[in-house]
């Protein structure tokens, strides 16, 4: 896909295109990397940013029969658009939430003693089987160790709930020799034999994107990706095996020349050193781009303008970027001109390194204001 391909429309300053196909793609290479395991998509928050229902639409059709989402309230969004899937709600049921779970067909996943009670307590026309979360070292949700000897001590807390699937999760999976890895990876498995004999056999899930590629011994019957779906790297220290799912594109609106002592931006920050040329771009960290891409040093960050690489100059505003184009040619400095701002030269996780976070936060930032435009997906 190339720049001149995309249409920002007159009203919008900048363009999100979301490759539907290429998230496609990248759920057939999680199949094959874990043949053996089922693949659960993780969709939550509007699948990372990229919008639900495409996204949703397309990995059903890619051959996805489980998606996790982390509310009721997103579960039955979801639900809308997928009649038949399996939904499960990884924050599980919160209080006089079971009427809810039950009206969307959600499978909830129990992390607590409390939450098995609540289950337990439900409307019991609803026979759902539920999801069951132990905690292996991430501290976040699921059941501690001594809830687990409770369970084992006093089985009758299940009476009346249906467990189909054992999880966890884990803390360091993007660093492949973090030493939690394995120590995660030994508790789940003690968790899942102690708990079998009170409940019999369990389907197990422990691996997120990441995990996936920690090698068979994590696929069990479930893997949970999201960030690797949508193109993001499971491991920093690693190449990339995914495929680049989403671009942004906004275009100039102003060039100007500047030359000493003048600055550029808010704080004046930026001192101009040499006669330079300024892009003004229409985008910003009210569109998600993170204004700590450029905050420190006033330009850290890059973007293209087709093959010329620009740097940021001055602070990211709320709706503009300023770009030092003093190299590019005249044809290409002009008004209207677009500018990739994530793209073939730019990937998401590049952006969130030079802001200091990570790829995850760069892609469920984008704001209301990108104009969207989805390709492929089949329709
Ligand atoms: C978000 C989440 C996932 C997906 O994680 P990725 O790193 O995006 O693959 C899997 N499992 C749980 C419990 C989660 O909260």
């Amino acid at each position: 896909m190339s720049a001149n391909d995309i249409a920002i429309p007159a009203d919008t300053g900048a363009t999100l295109v979301v490759n539907l196909d290429a998230i496609a793609e990248n759920y057939a290479l999680l199949q094959k990397t874990c043949p053996q395991a089922r693949i659960g998509a993780s969709v939550k928050a509007d699948a990372y940013g990229l919008g639900l229902a495409p996204v949703a639409r397309t990995l059903s059709k890619a051959g996805c029969h489980t998606f996790f989402v982390a509310t009721a309230g997103e579960g039955l969004t979801l639900r809308g658009i997928l009649p038949e899937s399996e939904i499960v709600v990884l924050n599980g049921p919160e209080r006089e939430q079971t009427d809810l779970f039950a009206g969307g067909a959600l499978i909830p996943t129990l992390n607590s003693l409390e939450q098995i009670e609540r289950w337990q307590q439900r409307s019991p026309a609803d026979p759902s089987p539920a999801y069951l979360h132990v905690d292996t070292g991430m501290n976040r949700l699921g059941l501690s160790a001594s809830d687990v000897d409770t369970l084992i001590a006093e089985p009758a807390r299940l009476n009346g709930v249906t467990i189909s699937t054992l999880m966890s999760h884990l803390a360091c999976a993007d660093t492949p020799a973090h030493p939690m890895n394995a120590a995660q990876l030994s508790a789940f498995q003690a968790a899942r034999a102690r708990l079998e004999t009170v409940t019999g056999a369990l389907r197990a899930s422990l691996a997120n994107s990441p995990g996936v590629f920690l090698g068979p011994d994590y696929h069990f019957d479930l893997v949970r990706p999201g960030a690797a779906l949508y193109g993001l790297a499971p491991s920093p220290d690693r190449p990339n095996p995914m495929k680049q799912t989403i671009e942004i594109h906004a275009k100039i609106l102003q060039l100007r020349d500047v030359d000493t002592p003048m600055t550029v931006g808010y704080g004046a920050t930026h001192q101009v050193e040499k006669p330079a040329r300024i892009a003004t771009v229409a985008a910003g960290y009210g569109d998600g781009y993170p204004r700590a891409a450029a905050s420190r040093t006033g330009g850290s960050m890059h973007a293209y303008i087709a093959d010329y690489k620009t740097t940021l100059f001055g602070r990211v505003s709320m709706d503009l970027i300023t770009l030092d184009v003093s190299d590019l040619p005249d044809e290409l400095a002009v008004p209207g001109q677009t500018v990739e701002l994530l793209g073939p030269h730019v990937s998401p996780d590049d952006l969130a390194r030079s802001a200091g976070t990570i790829g995850y936060e760069i892609l469920t930032g984008f704001g209301n204001r990108l104009h969207r435009l989805y390709r492929g997906g089949g329709d």
